[in-house]
């Protein structure tokens, strides 16, 4: 089986970032970038059913700026095989970046793509659904544990205050959620290594891919700013303050 995996080149998680004095965007900067967390997850997986002698060959895919590259090699030292770079300096909406992985999925023809549930960055969640509407494949998303079996996978799925499991027949999507696995450490030599392996160049105008943008963010704004808390001397001093306030509400 095939497994292709998404991967974004986000924003670092621990970058904290501000919003542009007018309110157009983000200021990103020269922020550090890595791979967006879910998507590490989704290698993760494939990696192991690569190990598990389930998946035949893993591809990564990552849409987006020739600085994905850098992306992409972490994802082969992952133990990813080989990699493809679809290049543009277009912004890059969830719609188009569906598109973009439905035109590679016909050329690649995989049995099963993996995508993150959300890139920390857009917090769309969006791309793996549409993904799989535009193939018309099943589709599981928050995935938290993940079954192989002969022509379908088993899919438990985070949902509000449980669980569900779900068989799905293949070719299939899913997305993952933070329980799926835990990431491995990239090593030195791995880093080394991936440099040998393949990546591929296309651009969305190669694959026949649309890629403007359908939305305008008009404004963002930072949330609004804590208010400090209050130490209290005794219970009952609580016990009041609290009283009192449900009283205001
Ligand atoms: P989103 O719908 O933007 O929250 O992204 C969900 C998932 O889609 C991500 O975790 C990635 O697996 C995939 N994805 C989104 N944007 C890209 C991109 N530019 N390149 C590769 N994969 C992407």
């Amino acid at each position: 089986m095939k497994v292709l995996v998404a991967v974004k080149r986000v924003v670092d998680h621990n970058v904290k970032v501000r919003v542009l004095a007018d309110g157009s965007d983000v200021d990103i900067g020269s922020a550090k970038r890595a791979m967006n967390p879910f998507d590490e997850i989704a290698v993760e997986e494939a990696v192991r059913l690569k190990e598990a002698g389930v998946a035949s060959e893993v591809v990564v895919v990552s849409c987006g700026a020739a600085a994905c590259q850098d992306t992409l090699r972490s994802a082969l030292a992952m133990g990813a095989d080989r990699a493809v770079l679809v290049e543009t300096a277009a912004e890059l909406q969830p719609l188009a970046v569906a598109r973009l992985l439905h035109a590679l999925c016909e050329r690649e023809q995989p049995q099963l793509v993996i995508c993150g549930k959300q890139a920390i960055d857009d917090d769309a969640g969006q791309t793996g659904q549409m993904l799989a509407a535009l193939l018309d494949w099943p589709q599981a998303t928050n995935a938290s544990k993940l079954l192989p079996g002969d022509g379908h996978v088993e899919v438990t799925r985070e949902i509000d205050g449980g669980s569900e499991v779900l068989a799905l027949t293949l070719p299939a999507v899913l997305t993952t959620d933070l329980r799926l696995n835990e990431p491995r450490f990239v090593s030195l030599p791995n880093l080394m290594k991936a440099k040998k392996k393949p990546v591929d160049n296309v651009t969305p105008e190669a694959l026949g891919v649309d890629v403007a943008p359908r939305l305008r963010t008009l404004r963002m704004a930072p949330p609004p700013a804590r208010t400090p808390g209050v130490r209290v001397a005794s219970v009952a001093q609580l016990m009041e303050r609290l009283r009192a306030e449900a009283q205001v509400i």
